[in-house]
């Protein structure tokens, strides 16, 4: 994070501790704009993608966090593929898992899991404002999996994730990494809109989340790429912010997981589609994906 030259001394620890702040909210790069040249991500693929958003110099409006305290922590290492130097742990938030036996059921398929949700469900308080319940689409033996926060008013018009401006810009990015929409699954951590696109409340995660733990277990993705902080802190039980942790490689069950930011924070960031096409490179090579010719 770059503070100016020119910063009258007397404000920088004022000045330094909002940028630790904005950092730990996941909206650091945000102020890559005001980088020099030099310091701004190179051109990518995602650079020819419109995400809608002029540059602002206002500070971006966020939706606050929901998080409860952390209580003692525990670490969870990151793990890089093969070779690289293993990148610092994060912080597990403490208590009991979300993820305990309900997620593991014999013979599990994803119609059984759609069933068992029912379209009439009322298990938490988002069931009183929704349309129908987003459940998840694409490739049920995909490799990749994206999974978002919870669906917002054109996925709770349409019952499919993704489907708004947000989610034309995930196309967009699945696209760039060569894949097609259908190649891939894209799942959210709550099943219903939650009203005014608020971050879905911790009882409401911890209500929906083991669903999608029988969806990931179901599909056995090789990659679940997180986007944004609700689903990457959901599923590696953190609290910390995501610029601490996004980009790097956890092993997720099997699976390897990696949290970038979400595609809606793009639309409104869009200097931070550098950041973002960083980590799907590191998928795709994973993978053994070669990027789009352009
Ligand atoms: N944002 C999400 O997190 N999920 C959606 O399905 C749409 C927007």
């Amino acid at each position: 994070m770059i503070i100016g030259t020119f910063m009258d001394q007397s404000k920088r620890p004022r000045a330094e501790a909002w940028f630790r702040y904005a950092d730990d909210l996941g909206i650091g790069p945000y102020y890559l704009d005001r980088a020099p040249e030099s310091m701004r991500p190179s051109a990518m693929p995602l650079d020819g993608i419109d995400t809608g958003a002029k540059m602002s110099a206002e500070a971006p409006t966020l939706r606050k966090t929901e998080d409860g305290a952390p209580g003692k922590p525990v670490t969870l290492a990151a793990r890089t593929p093969a070779g690289t130097a293993a990148p610092p742990a994060i912080q597990r938030a403490a208590g009991p898992s979300l993820f305990e036996a309900a997620d593991r059921i014999e013979g599990d398929t994803l119609e059984r899991i759609r069933t068992d949700i029912t379209p009439t469900c009322t298990r938490c308080k988002l069931h009183k404002a929704r349309t129908q319940i987003v459940f998840g689409v694409g490739n049920p033996k995909a490799q990749l999996v994206f999974v978002g926060e919870g669906p917002g008013r054109d996925e709770d018009e349409q019952g499919e994730p993704f489907v708004g401006r947000a989610g034309k810009l995930l196309t967009q990015m699945i696209e760039a990494m060569s894949l097609r929409r259908e190649d891939v699954y894209i799942c959210n951590v709550v099943k219903c809109r939650p009203p005014e696109n608020r971050l879905p409340e911790k009882d409401e995660i911890a209500t929906c989340s083991p669903f999608l733990m029988r969806q990931l277990g179901v599909i056995n993705p090789k990659v679940i790429c997180c986007l944004g902080a609700c689903s990457a802190q959901t599923l590696l039980e953190t609290t910390q912010g995501i610029s601490r942790f996004r980009g790097e490689w956890f092993d997720f069950r099997g699976a390897k997981l990696i949290a970038t930011y979400h595609p809606a924070y793009l639309l409104r960031n869009p200097a931070a589609k550098g950041e973002v096409w960083k980590d799907l490179q590191k998928v795709m090579a994973y993978l053994g994906l070669q990027p789009k010719r352009r």
